[in-house]
């Protein structure tokens, strides 16, 4: 078991930095997710906490020791790549125990371990079965239990879903959370699936262009998003944002968005006139005539228990999430009503949130 920590980590190659530096405390004991789209620098932290790639700057703590320059295989981290690779040659049991027989561990006790390890997995009756002979699941539970049987003290998961079909991975999803919620060990999972990150971990960060821009349970990043990136990158549809002019004041509770005034939840910082961006999640949208902002209903899309209804207005095309038994026609005339409670604001040239209550 471990906590991890990384200070002001840095990684450049050449003139281009990859990472930029962040600061954060892994605990012990968390799933936790850094989610953020492809060539964020996902990989490249992953890399360093794993030892497989020096930092240009910064720290690594493990359990408050410093291993920033230890080699990899002295820091007893099981890094996951792709769940599949498995040896074929061997079967179920052999391919598991294979790094305690590399590591020079006696017979009984590597037998043990393994046992130990595919009763935690639920997959003690394959033992003996070749691993060509596995269906996909198995196949990734075994590759699993070849990590887990060293008792690292952490795990790290580079998009290890990646390869999977939308039904397998939710499935997957579920097994990998369910299993980290029974051994409890740090783990540190890279996805940039948004989806699969907000239903495994208990904190997400969420990463832009080397750098962490927020971290936060996935409650937090999905209800107070830092900045504008991580409103639009986590939800979907994202969060929609209309654009007005203005200055705000600590304490005021409406914000005079054009030619109206908006409640909104108190604002609590000084703010000169600005480009802003209201930030509304599709779901805090009713249809209402006396709604603040009108305009012509441009699509539906139905969902099942919900419809995403796309709205042209003067300010943009806004998607509402609505119950599925409201009808809607397209080309309609109809006036929005934001939940004011919910409504998010942000300085359009930092891309930052504003402080609310
Ligand atoms: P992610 O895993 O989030 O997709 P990576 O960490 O793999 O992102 O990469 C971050 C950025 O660093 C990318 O622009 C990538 O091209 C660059 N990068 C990664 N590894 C190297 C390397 N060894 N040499 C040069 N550039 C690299
Ligand atoms: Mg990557």
């Amino acid at each position: 078991m471990a906590q991890i920590r990384i200070e002001n980590l840095r990684k450049s190659f050449d003139q281009f930095t990859a990472v930029e530096g962040s600061t954060f405390t892994i605990d012990d004991g968390t799933f936790f997710a850094m989610l953020g789209p492809s060539g964020c620098g996902k990989t490249t932290t992953l890399r360093m906490i794993a030892g497989l790639e020096l930092p240009t700057e910064g720290k690594i703590l493990l359990d408050g020791e410093d291993v920033t320059f230890h080699r990899a295989a002295a820091r007893d981290i099981a890094f996951v790549f792709q769940l599949f690779a498995l040896y074929p040659h061997m079967n179920v049991g052999e391919n598991i125990g294979f790094p305690l027989k590399c590591q020079g561990m006696g017979r009984r006790e590597i037998r043990e371990r393994v046992q130990e390890t595919a009763r935690m997995l639920r997959i003690e009756h394959l033992l003996s079965r070749k691993t060509s002979k596995l269906s996909g699941g198995d196949r990734q539970r075994v590759a699993l239990g070849r990590a887990m049987v060293r008792r690292p003290k952490a795990f790290l998961m580079d998009e290890p879903l990646g390869a999977l079909d939308a039904e397998f991975r939710h499935l997957m999803c579920g097994e990998l959370r369910d299993l980290h919620d029974r051994i409890k060990a740090t783990t540190v999972y890279v996805t940039h699936d948004q989806l699969e990150a907000m239903s495994m971990a208990d904190q997400i960060a969420v990463m832009n262009k080397g750098r962490v821009e927020q971290i936060g349970t996935p409650q937090e990043v999905y209800d107070r998003p830092a900045s504008m990136f991580v409103a639009d990158f986590i939800g979907s549809p994202p969060m929609n944002f209309l654009r007005f002019e203005g200055g705000l004041r600590s304490g005021d509770r409406t914000v005079s968005f054009h030619d109206t005034r908006l409640a909104v939840p108190e604002i609590r910082e000084d703010r000169g006139n600005a480009p802003l961006a209201l930030g509304v999640r599709p779901e805090h949208i009713r249809f209402a005539d006396a709604g603040a902002v009108r305009g012509e209903v441009f699509g539906a899309e139905y969902l099942g228990t919900t419809q995403i209804v796309t709205v042209d207005t003067a300010y943009g095309r806004v998607a509402a999430r609505l119950s599925s038994s409201a009808s809607v026609r397209i080309g309609e005339n109809i006036g929005l009503e934001f939940n004011a409670e919910r409504l998010a604001l942000f300085d359009v040239g930092s891309g930052l949130a504003i402080r609310t209550a």
